[in-house]
């Protein structure tokens, strides 16, 4: 295709005018249907060169809607163009998102959480619980409407600002970082992007049950809130079949008024979790990922 969308400055750009690391650095997406896409520059004859970005893997999309990947490569071209692009990597480009959060949400020494990552990312029945919650959000309507979405980063802007005096000030006006936060949440639904999908999962699952932890330091926590946070933690060490009768349990707990109205203590967790996923976008420092971006380009052109 001819052009990319860059989710950090929200706008279509050439092919030509992007480099081999721009994609990465600038986030920059199918315009259809928001999957990672790559820079190649094919040699034509007398030297002419070709400017086009592809995308990673054709067989994978769910998109059968996604216009520009009908003029997409064939798949023997396919391994060609990977080669062409200088082997820029998938996760690459994913492990942005992933490092900036983790920047942005939490000070000092990172190993002790990562190792915790590691084990969510092991647990059966937790993966289980995420790829459902997965499968429910690709097909809301709501979760896919940006006006929705939007009011949803109103009420957490609100809430946030009730609880806490105020939202994380970034260097780009709340719209704007409702616009990219927007972006990245369906660029996120896209399939090539679904380890970063888990890996916010992951990260809100854990906001939870520390916000259950600081919780408890001030107050007596309420019944469901201690059951929720023990199974929470069971889920991530225990074993499949363990996790699995917790899964079940908890859909037969009934949160009581005014925690939830009706609510089993499952769906609970992934309101909560849809909740803290879509603020922590919102709360992510677009404009530093931009500026860095824009320096690395910078560096990259002068050395050329
Ligand atoms: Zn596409």
């Amino acid at each position: 295709m001819k052009y990319g969308y860059s989710i950090l400055l929200g706008e279509h750009i050439k092919a030509e005018s992007i480099d081999y690391n721009d994609c990465k650095s600038f986030q920059i997406v199918c315009p259809c249907c928001k999957e990672p896409v790559f820079k190649v520059i094919r040699d034509q004859e007398m030297g002419n060169l070709t400017h086009y970005l592809s995308h990673y893997e054709k067989a994978k999309s769910y998109s059968s809607v996604c216009e520009l990947r009908v003029n997409a490569l064939e798949s023997s071209k396919i391994n060609e163009s990977n080669t062409l692009s200088r082997n820029q990597r998938l996760e690459y480009f994913l492990s942005i998102l992933r490092d900036s959060v983790l920047r942005n949400e939490y000070s000092g020494n990172l190993s002790g959480l990562i190792g915790m990552f590691k084990q969510m990312e092991k647990s059966s029945s937790l993966k289980f619980m995420r790829d459902r919650f997965y499968e429910y959000i690709s097909v809301s309507t709501d979760l896919n409407n940006q006006a929705h979405v939007y009011e949803f980063f109103d009420e957490y802007i609100r809430e946030f600002t009730d609880i806490s005096g105020g939202f994380p000030k970034t260097a780009f006006s709340v719209l704007t970082q409702k616009r990219i936060a927007f972006d990245i949440w369906k660029h996120l639904l896209s399939a090539n992007a679904k380890s970063n999908f888990d890996f916010m999962f992951n990260n809100s699952y854990l906001f939870l049950m520390l916000r259950i932890e600081r919780a408890k330091n001030v107050r007596l926590l309420y019944e469901f809130e201690e059951i929720l946070y023990s199974n929470m933690y069971d889920l991530i060490v225990k074993s499949k079949d363990e996790g699995m009768n917790i899964i079940t349990s908890m859909m037969e707990y009934k949160v009581s008024p005014p925690h939830s109205f009706g609510l089993d203590l499952l769906s609970k967790i992934l309101a909560e979790i849809q909740h803290e996923l879509l603020g922590c976008l919102l709360r992510v420092p677009y404009f530093d990922l931009l500026r860095k971006a824009t320096g690395l380009r910078q560096q990259s052109a002068q050395t050329v």
